[in-house]
């Protein structure tokens, strides 16, 4: 039996609709995040999906209850048939919503998929000064956003701008926030890097100290005060400062289906780096038989799955055990506790990580960053389903 389609749920647990789509439609991408979440093998997956088979997984999931679709990558801007496939989504009654680092979003192009039907852009920027969003990505596009931003609002698009934030740049939320309203943003992302794909790999010279991010939140309330109305911002702290985990996707398999670029399908983007899963693929199963029959996506579902201390934790409704690929990461078992828990055996690797931050500059000299690229990521081995414990206290000892 193909692993894909094992354990079917039954009718009594069977889960909602895929709301929320999030179509990957390319890892490639021309910037180079030091944070990126794109999988580090990202080089080795095989060839993308054709436009015939983006439209039959945007009819599918349409027809399983998904309501809204994310186009996202890589930069989803390099697909020649972008427009194409918003165009499908808006006339199937999709909620658009493209997310993009803005190279590529030229005026013709932003005028089509106006055309086309798209409904928001969320806009991503590294910093608020050229030289640290130049050098977060790699390129030369800081002005480039800066034009982007204009061309956004020229067509009459809500734009939603989104700040990765790190120990690098949180010291300048302040600058980041006066830009955003400088270019009319309505809304702000703030989001703490997690420490997944490559902000893992980088995760000593990106993790903020408390003081760092305490500060930034009171600089962040001071601007709420002072802009009210003209922006909503959210600020989203880094998991590793917290004592419980987050409720990973909203639940796994409860809401969120992402279609990777070759067609895996996914509860989250990072999941495919899980071992002993088999995740089914759009090129051989239709998205509701993904959603409800694959074992892929019930494998972590509710609470059945779960070892102790989660199985008899009072508190396993609010967070269902956090993230799979954190205990994975962290705890080297995907149905562990997630080591953000102060309650999980493996909390100690958070805990060794937070202290390096308190501990702060001299070890940021230590190991150079990584830039994301195709050339770094074929030299890593392929991930998929290989143990990946990080343990960089053990890593440092060898
Ligand atoms: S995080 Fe940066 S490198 Fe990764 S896909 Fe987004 S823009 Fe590209
Ligand atoms: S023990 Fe498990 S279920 Fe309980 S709070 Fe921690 S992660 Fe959540």
């Amino acid at each position: 039996m193909n692993a894909a389609h094992a354990t079917p749920v039954s009718s009594a647990t069977q889960p909602g609709p895929p709301l929320w789509l999030l179509a990957e439609l390319t890892y490639r991408c021309p910037l180079h995040c030091v944070f990126c979440y794109n999988p580090v093998d990202f080089a080795h997956t095989p060839d993308e999906l054709s436009t015939a088979d983006w439209l039959r997984v945007l009819r599918e999931a349409r027809a399983a209850g998904s309501v809204q679709c994310g186009f996202s990558g890589g930069e989803p801007l390099l697909r020649e048939d972008l427009e194409e496939l918003v165009a499908e989504a808006h006339r199937l009654g999709f909620y658009t919503n493209l997310l993009t680092s803005g190279v590529g979003l030229s005026d013709a192009r932003a005028r089509a998929l106006k055309d086309a039907g798209l409904d928001h852009i969320q806009l991503s920027f590294q910093d608020s000064t050229k030289e640290l969003n130049d050098f977060l990505s790699h390129t030369r596009t800081f002005e480039l956003k800066q034009k982007v931003a204009a061309i956004i609002k020229d067509h009459g698009w809500p734009m939603v701008m989104n700040c990765v934030i790190h120990r690098l740049n949180i010291d300048y939320i302040d600058r980041i926030i006066d830009m955003a309203v400088e270019l009319d943003a309505e809304y702000l992302e703030l989001a703490n890097s997690q420490y997944y794909s490559w902000a893992l790999l980088n995760r000593d010279q990106l993790l903020p100290s408390r003081e760092q991010i305490e500060r930034a939140e009171r600089v962040t309330n001071e601007r709420r005060q002072r802009y009210g109305d003209r922006i909503r911002i959210f600020f989203v702290v880094p998991d590793y400062y917290e004592t419980r985990p987050k409720k990973c996707m909203n639940g796994w398999g409860n809401v969120f289906l992402t279609v990777t670029p070759d067609g895996t399908a996914l509860p989250c983007h990072t999941a495919r780096m899980l071992p002993g899963l088999a995740f089914p693929n759009v090129r051989d199963m239709d998205v509701r038989g993904i959603w409800y029959d694959s074992e892929g996506f019930n494998r972590y579902r509710g609470d059945g799955w779960m070892k102790e201390p989660c199985r008899s934790c009072p508190e396993k409704e609010k967070d269902l055990g956090g993230c799979r690929c954190q205990a994975f990461m962290l705890a080297g078992d995907p149905a562990a506790a997630d080591p953000v828990c102060d309650k999980s055996p493996s909390h100690d690797k958070v805990l060794g990580a937070v202290d390096r931050a308190q501990r702060g500059e001299p070890l940021l000299r230590e190991r150079p960053l990584v830039f994301r690229g195709p050339e770094e990521s074929r030299r890593r081995p392929k991930l998929h389903g290989e143990p990946i414990v990080v343990d960089q206290d053990a890593a440092r000892a060898r």
